[in-house]
C-alpha cells in the first residue's frame, strides 16, 4: 500500500489540510503547522486541533500518512549558543504541535555549520538537539531530511544522516525522509534503474530502511551533483522518470508518506494518479 500525496496549504487553519489532500486524490499529505517563515506563532486553538482530528477520522487517515514539516528558520546545528537555543525552542514547539494534533512525525532539515565550526561538531549539535527535544515530548519521531547540500547545509550524504542518528539516544524515535531531488543534486545518480539500485543499496548499508519514514517525490531543475535545491515537476527536468518507476512498485516504500513538493500544484492530481499507475 502506497501513501501518496503532496505538501498542501494550511491556510485558514491546519484543519483545512485534509480536504485539500482529498481533493487531489491523495492518501498522504505534508503540512506546516505554523508559518514556516516566522519564529513565533500563536498556539493551535482547541477548535483547530479538534477540527483536524475530526477531519482525519472522517478521511480515514492514520497519523503515519501525515508528514509535518518544520520551519525553514530552524538550524539545530547552529554554531552560536544563543541562536542554537532559539532554534531548539522553536523545534520543540513544532514537536509539541505535532503531539497536539495526534501526529507521529516531524520532518526537518538537519542544519548548517555556517562555515564557523567543523562539520562533525555541527552534526553532533544536531543529534544533541534531537535528544533534547525527544526527552520533552512523546510519540513524535524526529524525521531528518536529506538535503541538496547547498551552501553549508548538512545532511546531504547518507553518511552524515547515519552520523546524526548515531548520536541520538532513542533510536525508536528518529528516522529519515529522502528527497529525490536533493539526493540527485547531492550526487546520488537516480537517473537509471541500475543507479537507483546502487543508491538504495548504499542507503541500506549506511542508514538502513528501518529508519525510512517518508520520501519527498520531486523532479529536479538542479543538475546532477550541483548541490543546488531546485525542484521540478515529476516528468520534467534533469532527474527523469526512472526513479519514480523504481520506487512505486517496491514494497520497501510502502506505508510511508510519499510527498510531492513539485512546483506546479495544478498538476498534483495528475502526478499522484500517474504514481499510482506505476505502483500497480
Ligand atoms: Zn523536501
Ligand atoms: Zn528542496
Amino acid at each position: 500500500m502506497k501513501y501518496i500525496g503532496a505538501h498542501v496549504s494550511a491556510a485558514g487553519g491546519v484543519e483545512n489540510t485534509i480536504d485539500r489532500a482529498l481533493a487531489i486524490g491523495a492518501n498522504a499529505f505534508a503540512l506546516f503547522t505554523k508559518n514556516q517563515r516566522q519564529w513565533q506563532a500563536a498556539p493551535l486553538t482547541p477548535s483547530s486541533i479538534d477540527g483536524f482530528k475530526k477531519a482525519m477520522a472522517r478521511a480515514g487517515f492514520l497519523p503515519e500518512q501525515v508528514l509535518p514539516h518544520d520551519s525553514y528558520l530552524i538550524n539545530l546545528g547552529h554554531p552560536e549558543p544563543e541562536a542554537l537555543a532559539k532554534s531548539r525552542d522553536a523545534f520543540l514547539d513544532e514537536m509539541r504541535r505535532c503531539e497536539q494534533l495526534g501526529l507521529c512525525y516531524l520532518n526537518f532539515h538537519p542544519g548548517s555549520h555556517l562555515g564557523k565550526i567543523p562539520e562533525r561538531v555541527s552534526l553532533k549539535l544536531v543529534s544533541e538537539s534531537i535528544n533534547w527535544a525527544l526527552e520533552q515530548t512523546q510519540g513524535v519521531t524526529a524525521v531528518i531530511e536529506n538535503t541538496a547540500g547547498q551552501g553549508t547545509n548538512l545532511g546531504w550524504s547518507f553518511e552524515q544522516l547515519a552520523t546524526i542518528i548515531d548520536g541520538v539516544e532513542d533510536k525508536s524515535r528518529v528516522g529519515v525522509c529522502l528527497d529525490t531531488c536533493h539526493a540527485f543534486a547531492a550526487g546520488y545518480d537516480l537517473r537509471t534503474q541500475e543507479g537507483c539500485e546502487q543508491v538504495f543499496d548504499e542507503f541500506e548499508r549506511q542508514v538502513g530502511f528501518a529508519y525510512l519514514k517518508g520520501m519527498h517525490i520531486n523532479g529536479a531543475k538542479s543538475t546532477f551533483g550541483s548541490r543546488v535545491d531546485r525542484h521540478h515537476s515529476l516528468r520534467e527536468g534533469n532527474l527523469g522518470e526512472a526513479v519514480f518507476r523504481y520506487l512505486m512498485p517496491d514494497p520497501r516504500f510502502d506505508r510511508i508518506p510519499l510527498i510531492l513538493e513539485t512546483i506546479d500544484e495544478s498538476i498534483w492530481r495528475e502526478e499522484i494518479a500517474w504514481l499510482r499507475t506505476l505502483a500497480g
